[in-house]
């Protein structure tokens, strides 16, 4: 089959839309080139790379509003590798686990994997749909996913009860409003929300949180070097990390968080966008007779990953092969759900005229797939 061609002034200017890693901005990209001679390649024990984990540290606390007496761990491993480490530094006995997609089951089977705790609470939802926060007798850590990358569902923590509150914020920090005083350990990867690469986790921790690892850190319980999370904070007071850390990472995401503040204000005015940018999607699904959003309840949509269902007589793999040979990338559905769905990924980073030109072009295949 000869392959469309979509026609150029339908494009978007830039055309990344994956879920993770996403977009990245070339201005970001262009700020690293400058620094790149007294950056890469230098140590991480030096003043200039130990100036951006600070700069990282503090442009994360700032924009997510961290709460006086609140810290922020930077640490190697990225959100997956902190999850065996809560499970040994942050767990004392039994976590409750709010489950409803690919990520949010994966910390789950962590603790449940765990020989020195009790089989985790887990209470779950369908694919699409969100679980309701309730308290926990037994638990000593409630965990939530703030954002289900892998569905496209929100769901925002809560405090209902005196359980450590952990929050997998991977796609969510930087695109969703969150009250930290809700919460006791924000964590997440910077290639999602905050435009950056992978391979790092930052973590804005409470005092509750903090102390919690101080005390399991002492304790008899062994925890292998590279998951204690004690040493990670001993680290990231120095601004450090155990191990060596992706410079790259760490510069691209306090740049971005540089530029969030310095282009929206605050953390608020980002979400306003958000909200814009996901209601141009949800309603375009909602207009055309052969798409509907995945998920049904409207205020559990998620403002950066967009799920769309498709009918039968339109296929999204055929849409997705069409747009990655015109250069609009990665906007399959998570390949575990195995729907027929174009999922979307809009991050802070990607603009608002871009997914605009986005929907324009699914518009314009699914016309001439019909030819
Ligand atoms: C992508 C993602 C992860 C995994 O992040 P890694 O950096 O690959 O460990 C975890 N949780 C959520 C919600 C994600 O979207």
């Amino acid at each position: 089959m000869p392959e469309l061609t979509i026609p150029r002034e339908l494009l978007p200017r830039d055309g990344r839309f994956g879920c993770g890693p996403s977009k990245v901005r070339p201005e970001a990209v262009a700020g690293l080139a400058r620094q790149a001679d007294v950056l890469l390649g230098t140590s991480h024990r030096q003043a200039p790379v130990r100036n951006q984990v600070r700069r990282l540290q503090q442009g994360a606390a700032t924009l997510l509003g961290a709460p006086e007496g609140y810290e922020v761990l930077v640490a190697v491993g990225g959100a997956t590798a902190f999850w065996d480490a809560a499970a040994f530094g942050l767990v004392d006995e039994r976590a409750r686990h709010y489950v409803f997609g690919e990520f949010s089951g994966k910390f789950a089977a962590a603790t449940a994997a765990a020989p020195w705790l009790d089989a985790p609470d887990v209470v779950d939802a369908e694919p699409g749909a969100r679980p309701v926060a309730t308290p926990a007798p037994g638990c000593d850590v409630q965990a939530f996913t703030h954002n289900e990358t892998s569905t496209g569902v929100m769901q925002p923590p809560v405090r209902t009860d005196d359980a450590l509150v952990l929050v997998d914020a991977t796609s969510a920090a930087g695109g969703l409003a969150v009250d930290l005083t809700q919460v006791d350990a924000y964590y997440f990867s910077l290639q999602k929300g905050l435009g950056s690469e992978g391979g790092l986790t930052v973590a804005v921790l409470s005092p509750a949180a903090v102390e919690r690892i101080e005390r399991i850190a002492a304790s008899q319980r062994y925890v292998p070097g590279f998951l204690d999370l004690g040493s990670a904070l001993d680290n990231s007071r120095k601004h450090q990390t155990l191990n060596t850390p992706a410079i790259a990472t760490t510069f691209l995401a306090a740049e971005q968080i540089e530029w969030l503040l310095a282009s929206f204000g605050s953390l608020d005015a980002v979400v306003a966008t958000q909200r814009a940018k996901a209601a141009s999607i949800y309603d375009w699904a909602v207009e055309r007779d052969w798409a509907q959003p995945f998920v049904s309840d409207p205020d559990a949509r998620s403002l950066v990953v967009a799920t769309v269902d498709l009918a039968e007589t339109v296929s999204a793999a055929e849409i997705n092969r069409v747009l990655r040979a015109n250069g609009i990338l990665d906007t399959d559905s998570y390949r575990k759900l195995g729907r027929n769905q174009l999922r979307i990924g809009m991050f802070p980073a990607v603009d608002a005229d871009d997914l605009a030109a986005y929907t324009a072009c699914v518009d314009w295949i699914v016309e001439h797939l019909a030819d």
